[in-house]
């Protein structure tokens, strides 16, 4: 068969989709300077297909360029088309960042937090999804007959996470049917950010290669289990050494944990709009379903949106100290990890800046996305993080898609998410 091989360049943005453009492998020399072509209301495509509304009309030029290091290059070995992609930077064209560019936002959030306490912020992305290659059969839940069932889709996930440059973790068998779930290696913010698009594109790139699917949509039926995406992390200093735990401190956090936790829990009802971004994502923030319906921090505990996470078998404080980490369970695969990442280091450097303490009670958490936008409108902090521009386009992006899908009954809005996700 006459074949070219082919790059693409993309960005996974405000709709949680990786949106780009591919061209001649040949092309790359060049390409890796001026990227591929972009237009400012590319940000305003629904998940759906249509742009619904617009701050922008159909004019402006933008650049996706090519990030070197969130390159991907792997090859199935079964005669398909090679995944060849870049993750990138949406530029204008004279190369300076957009102001809209989800990276740029996660990268301004990384200086926010660097500016409040010389900071940086690790992560673990911990993603759920159903593959659709095996049977719901009984007994499914970590279960090792559903693991075997799967049957190479997990090999094949795994190696493809591994040769696209990411560290994989593990790999199980969720509790909902068909449900499984994947985690890489902590990272720094924004190749953890990648790492988690990477892994959930893999995880397409696997299924599709079986004629079957990975869907992450985090309600795929209205009366079944939800796909969480849980953020894992912790801070460090400028030498790398951890500070999120201090033996003394309220459930061993140290002082800036506990500010930093405190800044996610005064902003979370606002940041939901951020970082569960869907309507379907309210169907996931219920009760009895392992995930999260108020601001609440907790030690060890499935339920709540902050965990603080367990030490496993160490065997001095230095152990400890490493391994321990909070985890972040409001968000779900409509969210771009780079805007959920942003979203959550800008509200824990606010609380470091401000000293926030911990709050005596728990807000409720937003029950529609409408109601989540609504807060995030009225937010002056978040509007600060976006800049007037993105914050603008945002809203209106995200309510012209609640408004494309507010009629439509439980389960059909289920699924066409699961269709898009
Ligand atoms: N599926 C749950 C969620 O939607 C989480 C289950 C777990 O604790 O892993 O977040
Ligand atoms: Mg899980």
């Amino acid at each position: 068969m006459l074949r070219e091989d082919l790059t693409f360049v993309g960005t996974c943005d405000i709709a949680g989709l990786v949106r780009g453009k591919g061209f001649p492998s040949t092309e790359l020399p060049a390409r890796r300077k001026s990227g591929i072509g972009w237009t400012h209301s590319n940000l305003m495509q629904t998940c759906f297909g249509p742009i619904l509304d617009t701050p922008f009309g159909t004019a402006g030029d933008l650049m996706i360029v090519p990030d070197p290091s969130a390159e991907v290059h792997v090859d199935f070995r079964d005669g398909s088309a090679p995944e060849h992609f870049f993750l990138g930077d949406v530029r204008n064209t004279d190369g300076s960042p957009w102001e809209c560019c989800v990276r740029a936002f996660l990268r301004r959030a990384i200086e926010a937090l660097n500016e409040a306490a010389g900071l940086e912020l690790l992560a673990a992305i911990e993603q759920e999804f159903i593959f659709t290659g095996v049977e719901d059969v009984p007994g499914h839940a970590y279960s090792l007959s559903a693991f075997r069932r799967q049957g190479v889709f997990g090999e094949m996930l795994m190696a493809a996470i591994r040769a696209a440059g990411v560290h994989p973790d593990s790999f199980l068998a969720e509790y909902g049917p068909r449900q499984f779930e994947m985690t890489v290696a902590p990272n720094a913010a924004l190749p953890a950010a990648d790492a988690a698009v990477i892994a959930r594109e893999m995880a397409r790139g696997a299924a599709f290669r079986l004629e079957n699917r990975a869907i992450f949509s985090p309600m795929p039926v209205a009366d079944g289990s939800g796909n969480g995406v849980h953020i894992h992390f912790s801070l460090h200093d400028a030498s790398g050494a951890p500070v999120t735990r201090d033996p003394n401190g309220p459930m061993e956090l140290s002082a800036v944990a506990a500010h930093f936790a405190a800044g996610v829990l005064r902003h979370l009802p606002a940041l939901c709009a951020v970082t569960a971004p869907s309507p379907v994502s309210y169907m996931r923030l219920t009760p009895n379903r392992w995930a999260p319906t108020v601001a609440d921090l907790k030690l060890q505990d499935r339920g709540a949106a902050l965990r603080i996470c367990p030490v496993f078998d160490a065997v001095d404080e230095e152990q400890r100290d490493a391994q321990f980490n909070l985890e972040f369970r409001v968000c779900d695969a409509t969210a771009s990890p780079y805007m959920a990442l942003g979203a959550l280091i800008f509200a824990g450097a606010d609380g470091i800046r401000k000293r926030l303490a911990l709050p005596p009670s728990e807000a409720t958490l937003p029950i529609s996305l409408t109601a989540a936008l609504d807060l995030m409108d009225a937010s002056a902090a978040m509007k600060s993080w976006f800049g007037p521009v993105f914050f603008e386009a945002y809203l209106r992006h995200k309510r012209s898609e609640a408004a494309y899908v507010a009629d439509l009954p439980a389960e059909e809005l289920c699924a066409r998410y699961a269709d898009v996700y």
